[in-house]
């Protein structure tokens, strides 16, 4: 009985745990005083009034996120937009200014090409002949005709050039300037200057005059000089070496005495001539190049009367480039180089 009466028990409790278990159904009449199904019911309702006014709240929550996420990245990269910028602005600022100064020294090695600024200058010196023409447009010629040197080159039987010595930059001559189209070279800046001074006398009319001997190197004069020395022997057989070459040196420079290898000068003669002499004195070349010659940097080298000066005889043939300034001055001075250089 006692068992039966447990059984009976457990029943009842296992039914009366059913009926709670249905009061407690969503539906049920338990479940208002139920809490656990609040929650499924709020989702429910603001899913029908969620479209109208918490739409656009959730709507702006999830691109908040997004646009945060944006922000943090390009805030991190604005901060260092800045602190980069400041930082290497201010110190590439005075670095480069720094650095340029450093650079700018080398340019002294430009100066020897700034010769160029100097024709702003012969204007005073050009005193003597301020209102001279040129027959034809020489602007290109200038920077040449008026280059003025540091120091100017004089070579003659005392002061003597070296075999090793070589005139920097040397350039041909144009065929059309040269005697016979023969191949005449010269010191470039020298030879711009001789190519005005050649075409200024042609529009001045005299046409007959070219150049006919330019730079020669020290080996050319040297081979020169023996072949002058066998024609004086052939002349006079009678004559030593020695004697042969004390007649030579007369007339022909030992090798390194000669003005030729600085590649400034150049001999000139006319097609009415058939060698180097004196009869140049009488061309209508030499009376030009005597009123003119200095316009273009250009002086009658070895002048009559000053041989004991220059060690040279009178040579109307042979003319020297020293810069216009320099020329204008010796020549209005009658000075040899010599005598300019005080040498
Ligand atoms: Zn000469």
């Amino acid at each position: 009985m006692r068992q039966r009466s447990r059984v009976l028990l457990l029943l009842l409790v296992i039914t009366l745990l059913c009926g709670v278990l249905f009061m407690m159904r969503p539906d049920g009449l338990l479940a208002p005083y139920l809490s656990i199904y609040d929650e499924p019911d709020e989702p429910s309702e603001p899913s029908q009034d969620g479209p109208v006014s918490d739409g656009p709240d959730t709507p702006s929550e999830p691109d908040d996120p997004d646009v945060l996420p944006e922000l943090p990245p390009e805030r991190p990269s604005e901060p260092d937009v800045p602190t980069t910028p400041t930082e290497p602005s201010t110190p590439t600022v005075p670095t480069v200014p720094s650095e340029p100064n450093t650079p700018e020294p080398p340019e002294p090695s430009v100066e020897p090409t700034v010769p160029p600024v100097r024709p702003s200058e012969p204007e005073k010196p050009v005193n003597p002949l301020p209102s001279y023409d040129y027959p034809i447009d020489v602007s290109a010629y200038l920077p040449a005709i008026s280059y003025r040197y540091d120091s100017i080159l004089l070579v003659n039987k005392t002061h003597p050039l070296g075999p090793s010595f070589s005139p920097g930059i040397v350039t041909k001559l144009p065929s059309s300037l040269t005697l016979y189209k023969k191949d005449v070279q010269l010191e470039i800046t020298a030879a711009s200057a001789v190519e005005a001074m050649l075409l200024c006398m042609r529009a001045d009319g005299i046409t007959n005059t070219f150049v006919t001997s330019g730079y020669r190197s020290y080996q050319y004069q040297a081979s020169l000089q023996n072949s002058y020395v066998r024609d004086e022997k052939s002349r006079n057989p009678s004559l030593t070496q020695a004697e042969a070459l004390a007649i030579v040196r007369t007339y022909s420079a030992a090798p390194g005495s000669s003005e030729h290898q600085s590649g400034l000068c150049v001999d000139l003669m006319t097609t009415s001539m058939s060698n180097l002499d004196e009869t140049f004195e009488s061309t209508a070349a030499f009376a030009w190049l005597q009123k003119n010659a200095a316009q273009f940097g250009f002086i009658l080298r070895y002048p009559k009367g000053k041989e004991a000066i220059t060690g040279y005889t009178y040579e109307p043939w042979h003319y020297r480039f020293v810069g216009r300034d320099a020329a204008i001055e010796i020549t209005e001075a009658g000075l040899t180089l010599e005598e300019y250089l005080n040498k």
